[in-house]
């Protein structure tokens, strides 16, 4: 706003220079003959001449005195700026274009585990380390070109040996080919996430003996009754029965989400027919699909495929997707599944027409406990596990999953995995 009144008083002014100049000239020109100047007419334009000097002057001052004030301040934020950057608990590095320290703070020096002249020239890659190599190697794909990485968590291993979890974010300067590292040491909340982990797995373990013994003795008591059960028996029954199921359901997802956190979910290599695999998947649904008029479509190309992967991490992808697909749609509605098999690649789609998600939330989907605001409003229950165990799962197999979707029209979930033979 300033700039734009200063911008315009300059304007005027230049303009009222121009007239009072050029115009007596001009009237000097052509009403009276150059040997009988009028004295006021030429004092008058004298006087206009100084004029115009004189604030032309003070405009040069004021600018100067702005240009002052300009520099004072950027010189103040500079030092600002440095102090924040040595006294930040924060570890913060510069690295050129070949991926080399050459600024830190006393922060990252403590980090590194090292000294002020060692750190400077470290190839900073060198220090890095992830356990699934994929991701590692994207990280530093990223690390080498111009993109902006924010808070990805990775290992750094220090001068001395030991072993640290960061939360690391690069952002390139605008100017120049050096980037800014920042490197936030979470190796404490790790430890902590990792005892949980561990305390979680334990729990649900023991639970789950417990659990199964109250099951089986409420299927041996709905026998037992079998002629003899009264009506409201019965429902009890059922009742009791329904909420152990989906006990066992929410204990058998924390001990799946703690067995692939800590790397402990046994695998093993089998040949599975897919179309039989899925036949046994949409048996534990058919009730439901038939009970809500779901149209159910099926893809398979070729049939009867025949391939080697891991069946339980298989069936906890295939059978979340399908039971997510038959909560979310309603009655009457469609579910498609399809498979197909393009360049080495198993590619699995399951798509419906439910309540979709909406799209400002599409990014946390595969987050632990995350659930869509319009799921909470459709009454299906859900822990918000299913989508992040299925991640882990198609990770653990090397594939990948993407969704589409969009709200009251449908969701599409995409998995790829590799063909092996
Ligand atoms: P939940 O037990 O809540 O279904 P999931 O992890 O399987 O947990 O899914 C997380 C959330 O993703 C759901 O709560 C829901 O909001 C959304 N979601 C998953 N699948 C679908 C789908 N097919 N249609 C609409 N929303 C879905």
């Amino acid at each position: 706003m300033i700039k734009v009144v200063r911008t315009s008083l300059r304007f005027i002014f230049y303009l009222f220079s121009f007239l009072v100049l050029v115009i007596p000239v001009f009237i000097w020109f052509f009403t009276e003959s150059p040997q009988q100047v009028s004295p006021i007419l030429f004092g008058a334009f004298l006087l206009q001449v100084i004029a115009v000097v004189v604030i032309q002057s003070l405009f040069a001052k004021t600018n100067e005195q702005l240009r002052n004030k300009q520099t004072q301040i950027s010189l103040v934020s500079s030092e600002q700026f440095v102090s924040l950057y040595e006294r930040s608990p924060i570890p913060y590095i510069s690295l050129d274009a070949g991926g080399r320290v050459v600024m830190y703070n006393p922060a990252a020096v403590r980090l590194f585990e090292t000294t002020n002249d060692k750190i400077l020239g470290l190839r900073f890659s060198d220090y890095l380390s992830l356990e699934d190599e994929n991701d590692l190697s994207i990280i530093l794909g990223k690390l080498f070109s111009d993109h902006t990485i924010v808070d990805q968590e990775i290992q750094l291993h220090t001068e001395k040996g030991s072993l640290r979890w960061l939360l690391l974010s690069v952002y390139v300067y605008e100017l120049g080919e050096q980037r800014l590292v920042s490197m936030i040491d979470i190796t404490h909340q790790k430890a902590v996430d990792a005892a949980k982990t561990d305390f979680v797995a334990l729990a649900t373990h023991q639970l789950r003996t417990p659990i199964a013994a109250i099951r089986w003795n409420v299927e041996l008591l709905v026998r037992s009754l079998e002629a003899t059960k009264t009506e409201a028996q019965a429902k009890y029954l059922t009742k009791i029965d329904r909420n152990v199921m989906r006990m066992l359901a929410l204990i058998n997802d924390f001990l799946n989400v703690s067995k692939l956190e800590m790397g402990t979910f046994a695998t093993t290599a089998e040949v599975i027919d897919l179309t039989v695999f899925l036949d046994a998947i949409v048996d534990e649904y058919d009730q439901k699909l038939v009970e809500n008029k779901i149209f159910f479509e099926r893809t398979e190309n070729p049939p009867n495929l025949n391939f080697v992967s891991d069946p339980r991490l298989l069936h906890i992808i295939i059978s979340n997707l399908l039971s997510n697909a038959v909560k979310y749609v309603p009655p009457e509605g469609k579910i498609k599944y399809q498979y197909e098999l393009i360049d080495n690649e198993i590619i699995i789609t399951v798509s419906d027409s439910g309540i979709g998600i909406p799209a400002d939330e599409l990014g946390k989907l595969f987050t632990k406990f995350f659930r869509a605001r319009n799921a909470y409003s459709h009454q299906a229950v859900g822990t918000g596990l299913g989508l992040y165990i299925v991640k882990q799962s198609v990770q653990k197999l090397g594939g990948t999953i993407v969704v589409t979707s969009q709200e009251n029209i449908g969701t599409s979930f995409r998995v790829r995995l590799p063909y092996l033979s």
